[in-house]
């Protein structure tokens, strides 16, 4: 069976419209066989999503507050839809049985998912398609991540040559309950689901068409990407490029799934694909694959004379952050000092302990902290072929007068991230764009 799992992210499921050009999406290819939908999104760009009114009733409802006006507009998003399309699914009375659920004290987690359970069973309806319920078949462990046990059961699940509806976002937690991946995790539904039906092609339809060189809000038009690796992409959304979940591509890439990003609103466009070697004659133009860069971080320097011959240093001191439950992102290190960088939110007030803990247990010759830093990342799988990248970004960086704090090139050779001042922060990334990009 030759099947496409489909994603539809919250813009393309927004009202009646955007659902009537999601189905003429799925009818135009007998394979887009296995359809996950997020909560309807923003119609306008003050309407509030679905899933933060869900929230938002959860917590009032913490609190004893009075829901009429959250809720009522949550009910009347779905009534909307069911009417317009000329649907009977019995949608408010479903959106009932969830106020008492959301008043009797049920989880956040549980009220969060009920946006992409109710899109799911409108969608379901209107593609005349089975509704499966993720609740029932994907198992999310205590960390977030989902068990691969997953796969089996879901797959089992999949098998009839029909078309299926499994609203994305949630599963089962390790206790039973309804359990939620991350913000935006509906992407990683759908990778999941595209790997346990054994789908041929993940496309993740969103409201743009595929995904651009750099972020359009800092750089003016970048250049759209055509194809695109894996571990490129990885790299770029984990350093803030937005359109997929940085936790999206896993399920896929370890199989070999091809990705394709895709426009709602302009379907016939070729989108972005994300594949796990590039095509021979794919052309990109330039010897980088795209730009990225994320701000909110902190970086603390140790320094230590002959530390390279004291052994355990770095062990001691990666376990200071690790018995505090931090998270390290980057690690640079020379001779003599090593630099962890952090995200400042997870380092919190966290930081004079932190530094003494480090000068007591280690006894270095110094300890510092540089508590704002933006890093930029580079990425390409070229990279490591080309001479003189390095050289390129410098140079950049250097006619923008832009100072480097830190450089870090990761192990895969796919990247080079350089930390600066956030001041100088959108300085860079233009800059260095300018360098590539003719
Ligand atoms: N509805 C969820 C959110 O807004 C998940 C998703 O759309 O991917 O985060």
């Amino acid at each position: 069976m030759n099947r496409i799992a489909c994603k539809f992210g919250g813009t393309s499921l927004a009202d009646a419209a955007q659902m009537r050009k999601v189905k003429a999406i799925v009818e135009a290819d007998a394979r887009r066989q296995i359809i996950v939908p997020s909560a309807p999104g923003k119609r306008t760009k003050e309407d509030p999503k679905v899933t933060d009114l869900l929230y938002l009733c959860h917590e009032m409802a913490e609190m004893h507050a009075d829901l009429t006006g959250p809720f009522g507009m949550l009910r009347q998003r779905f009534v909307e839809i069911e009417a317009e399309l000329g649907l009977a699914v019995g949608i408010a009375d479903a959106i009932d049985a969830f106020l008492g659920q959301v008043r009797a004290g049920c989880s956040r987690d549980h009220a969060a998912s009920r946006g992409e359970y109710f899109s799911g069973l409108l969608l379901a309806a209107f593609l005349g398609a089975e509704f499966v319920d993720p609740h029932d078949h994907i198992i999310i462990s205590s960390t977030g991540r989902v068990d691969p046990i997953t796969y089996q059961r879901l797959g089992q699940r999949l098998v009839e040559d029909r078309r299926y509806v499994i609203p994305g976002f949630y599963g089962r937690g390790p206790n039973g309950d309804v359990k939620t991946f991350s913000r935006g995790g509906s992407d990683i539904s759908g990778a999941i689901v595209a790997r346990a039906a054994g789908a041929e092609l993940y496309e993740n339809w969103t409201d743009v068409s595929g995904l651009l060189m750099a972020d359009p809000r800092i750089i003016d038009s970048p250049r759209p990407m055509a194809e695109v690796t894996y571990r490129e992409i990885r790299e770029l959304s984990y350093m803030g490029a937005t359109v997929l979940h940085d936790e999206a591509i896993l399920p896929v890439r370890e199989i070999g799934t091809p990705i394709c990003i895709k426009n709602t609103n302009r379907p016939d466009h070729p989108g972005t694909r994300i594949v796990a070697r590039l095509s021979e004659e794919e052309d990109k133009g330039t010897e980088i694959a795209g730009i990225a860069g994320k701000q909110g971080f902190s970086m603390i320097c140790v320094e230590k004379s002959l530390m390279n011959a004291e052994v355990g240093f770095a062990f001691r001191l990666l376990g200071i952050f690790q018995r505090r439950g931090i998270s390290i992102e980057h690690c640079p290190s020379s001779i003599d000092g090593i630099n962890v960088i952090v995200e400042q939110k997870y380092l919190g007030d966290a930081a004079p302990e932190v530094i003494e803990e480090i000068r007591r247990m280690l006894d270095p010759d110094s300890v510092t902290l540089v508590p704002d830093l933006a890093l930029v990342a580079v990425v390409g799988e070229g990279m490591i072929h080309s001479v003189g990248i390095a050289a390129k970004v410098f140079a950049a960086l250097r006619d923008a007068g832009v100072n480097v704090r830190v450089i870090n090139q990761g192990a895969s050779e796919v990247n080079i991230i350089v930390g600066v001042h956030p001041d100088d922060f959108q300085r860079a990334l233009r800059s260095i764009y300018a360098a590539f990009v003719a």
